[in-house]
């Protein structure tokens, strides 16, 4: 009896010695595994981006324009580039500079650079002055119709009316930014939709360029592989150092989605629209890459959201710019590459536009931060009916942005 108690007990101290052991030897490895990660992330926590720059965006007037203007800091972004789409579009000197002057009382450390909308208004000579005066830093050309306020735009079938202002944007190193789409046409013999308007655009940027070989031209939120394609093949022969003359901007949001993300989803509905899985991976291997000619451009474009919310007549536009570097911090973290960041978000857009600290009216640098931050649902702001739906609504990113 006794015999069978001690070899009883015998049994389970060598079992409890054993399931020590065994605890002990996984503690060790979690609490080696953990010190090795909390390592890595330490590194990784903080990453300097430099003066960041985002090369497309939409400030809006009025009320929209008050509470989006002080997010482009918020959001990480130093340099913003500002689109001239307003009502109506900003076709003179005048109106131009007194919005910088607005933009610039609502977020005195933001530098903006402004644009031009490319219309009949415009002649050489308005062109030249702005351009002498540092008034603009480039001229955005819409063809009629294809997105918001792009009514007064021009036709992307026939540009040569507009050849003697490109030739005054080239002599003075201004840029021509291009929404690259045709407006869509069904029963005009060629079938234009929103899925292959980016496509059909193609001819014309090579025309365009072939035409003026030195005029800086921007292929404005790409969201097709044929684009990156267009945009490869144009810098084929461009020599290490070299700075290319055609680039193309993407967004933070279709570095994300696909067709499917907005059909019967208006927070992503956008133009140009996103488009097929095999296009998504040619953008994010483009912004990735390390090659001077991709760069961000955010194309945030805030509407309120009655006017996502609605059953008629949604508009077109996803609102990035409160996060706009954690979003694009987010997907380069996924695959590996947050080591391409500062290129894609300062060096290569600020090296095309020739802008460097001299130019900054703050020079505060943006560090990107290893922090968990939700999106909300929605935005509101205090006294003000307005309220925007921001991309990602609920979601999680690993990554925030402080300024030092
Ligand atoms: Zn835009």
């Amino acid at each position: 009896m006794l015999r069978e108690l001690f070899g009883g007990l015998a049994l389970y101290f060598m079992f409890r010695d054993q399931v020590l052991k065994t605890i002990k030897r996984s503690t060790v490895y979690r609490s080696l595994t953990s010190s090795t990660k909390t390592q890595i992330n330490k590194t990784m926590s903080r990453i300097e981006l430099g003066h960041t720059a985002d090369y497309h965006v939409h400030l809006r007037q009025g009320e929209m324009m008050e509470v989006v203007t002080p997010a482009v800091r918020e959001g990480g972004i130093s340099i913003a580039y500002i689109m001239p789409n307003l009502t109506p579009p900003l076709t003179d000197i005048e109106r131009v500079a007194q919005y910088k002057k607005d933009l610039q009382k609502l977020a005195p450390k933001t530098t903006f650079l402004m644009t031009f909308y490319l219309s009949n208004l415009l002649t050489p000579e308005i062109v030249a002055r702005a351009a002498d005066e540092g008034v603009i830093r480039g001229i955005k050309c819409y063809p009629a119709g294809v997105t918001t306020n792009s009514q007064a735009g021009v036709d992307p079938n026939d540009f040569s009316a507009f050849y003697p202002i490109f030739k005054t944007m080239e002599e003075k190193n201004l840029v021509l930014n291009l929404h690259g789409e045709k407006p869509s046409v069904h029963d005009g013999g060629e079938d234009i939709h929103v899925l292959n308007a980016e496509a059909k655009f193609i001819p014309a940027l090579f025309k365009l360029h072939a035409d003026f070989p030195n005029l800086k031209i921007v292929l404005e939120h790409c969201t097709t592989k044929a684009a990156v394609d267009a945009i490869y093949e144009i810098n084929k022969d461009l020599k290490e150092g070299e700075e290319p003359k055609v680039v193309a901007s993407l967004t933070a949001h279709h570095l994300f989605l696909t067709i499917d993300d907005w059909a019967g989803n208006p927070i992503n509905f956008c133009k140009p629209v996103a488009k097929l899985p095999e296009d998504r991976r040619a953008l994010l291997s483009a912004a990735v890459s390390g090659k001077p000619f991709f760069f961000f451009g955010s194309d945030s474009a805030p509407h309120d959201l009655s006017k996502k919310a609605t059953h008629v007549g949604v508009c077109a536009g996803v609102y990035t710019q409160q996060f706009a570097i954690a979003y694009v911090a987010e997907i380069f973290d996924k695959v590996g590459k947050l080591d391409m960041l500062k290129d894609f978000v300062s060096t290569f857009g600020n090296n095309f536009y020739g802008m460097d600290e001299s130019k900054l009216v703050c020079k505060d640098r943006c560090v990107l931060v290893k922090k968990d931050i939700e999106i909300p649902d929605i935005i509101t702001f205090d006294h003000k009916t307005l309220k925007l739906a921001p991309f990602k609504p609920v979601e999680k990113l690993s990554w925030t942005t402080e300024w030092i």
